[in-house]
């Protein structure tokens, strides 16, 4: 009886597990025709320095206009691909358009840099130096110092050495680099050390919580104080309110990212935008924080 009832969950779940397998790669393919069939775009999201009131830059964020369901976040369909050699082929796309947005921005005078959110996967590929340079050819009037290439804390775990050499590789070319969501992944201080890093990013959920957390709070004044022992920069994303904006000058963390300063938004709202960005009298204002 035992048997015939094990044999029957095994397939209940083999069933479960073909259907996952199947929407799964559907899910990649429809990724990949929307790729191919250009219904994929970049938001901009500004970076500021809150204490000089300078656009200092703006990330790149994938969007998906889906003719169906609208515009569609990362999370909605990059899981499905980011273990996948797709994935590489999507972020080869993003740094083109954005050195493209680069560009055009540049021909008229806007000089802001831009990060890239780069997987894992496609920057432990062997070739992604010498494939990345070759992107790079292909925009000369954009000096590389203007792109940042944002990496997550967790893709150097498995070989540290290895993403260190690209990183340098990289940085030979003249790009910058910055760990995203800092403070989420493993990262011990040795870690820290042998990444070379130019900008540590706080993640957002500690800077959110900063102001009702004692412990998130810490982490990021720690964060703060480790970019600055390692002489390395550093910026605050997930900065909601002026609150957020002045206790970060106050922690001395002057560079900031967040719905309280611009929501990502389409290229083309960019120049505009940055036009009528004036510094927020609020965030050097300290009596809106009383005692810490
Ligand atoms: P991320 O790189 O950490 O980007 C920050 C995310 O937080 C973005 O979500 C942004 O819209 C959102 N955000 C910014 N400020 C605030 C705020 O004040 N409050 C809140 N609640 N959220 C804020 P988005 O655009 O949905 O992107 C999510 C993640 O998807 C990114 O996290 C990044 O890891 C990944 N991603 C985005 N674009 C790309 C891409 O082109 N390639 C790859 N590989 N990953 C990407
Ligand atoms: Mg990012
Ligand atoms: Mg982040
Ligand atoms: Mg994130």
């Amino acid at each position: 009886q035992a048997k015939v009832e094990g044999r029957r969950k095994v397939h209940f779940f083999d069933a479960v597990l073909d259907e996952q397998v199947r929407t799964h790669h559907n899910r990649r393919t429809e990724v990949r025709d929307a790729l191919l069939a250009g219904q994929l775009c970049l938001y901009y999201q500004p970076k500021v320095d809150m204490r000089h009131g300078r656009v200092v830059g703006m990330e790149a964020l994938l969007r998906w206009r889906h003719p169906q369901r609208g515009i569609l976040g990362p999370a909605e369909f990059l899981p499905a691909v980011e273990h996948t050699d797709l994935i590489a082929d999507i972020g080869e796309w993003v740094l083109r358009e954005a050195l493209q947005q680069l560009t055009a921005w540049g021909g008229k005078g806007q000089l802001w840099g831009v990060s890239v959110n780069i997987a894992a996967r496609h920057f432990q590929r062997p070739d992604f130096v010498r494939r990345l340079r070759a992107i790079l050819d292909e925009f000369p009037a954009v000096p590389p110092r203007l792109l940042e290439l944002e990496i997550l804390e967790s893709s150097a775990l498995h070989d540290v050495n290895h993403v260190r050499s690209i990183m340098q590789e990289c940085q030979a070319l003249g790009i910058r680099f910055a760990l995203d969501d800092f403070g989420t992944g493993y990262s011990s201080m040795a870690y820290l050390k042998r990444l070379p890093a130019d900008v540590l990013k706080v993640d957002q959920s500690f800077v959110r919580n900063m102001l009702v957390d004692r412990d998130d709070l810490h982490l990021v004044s720690a964060v703060i104080g480790l970019a600055r022992a390692f002489n390395r920069g550093v910026i605050a994303e997930g900065v909601e309110t002026a609150e957020h904006g002045a206790l970060l000058i106050r922690l001395g963390c002057d560079l900031a990212q967040g719905y309280g300063i611009a929501r990502p938004m389409p290229a083309e709202d960019v120049p505009g935008w940055a036009d009528g960005f004036v510094k927020v009298p609020a965030w050097e204002d300290a009596s809106l924080l009383g005692p810490l």
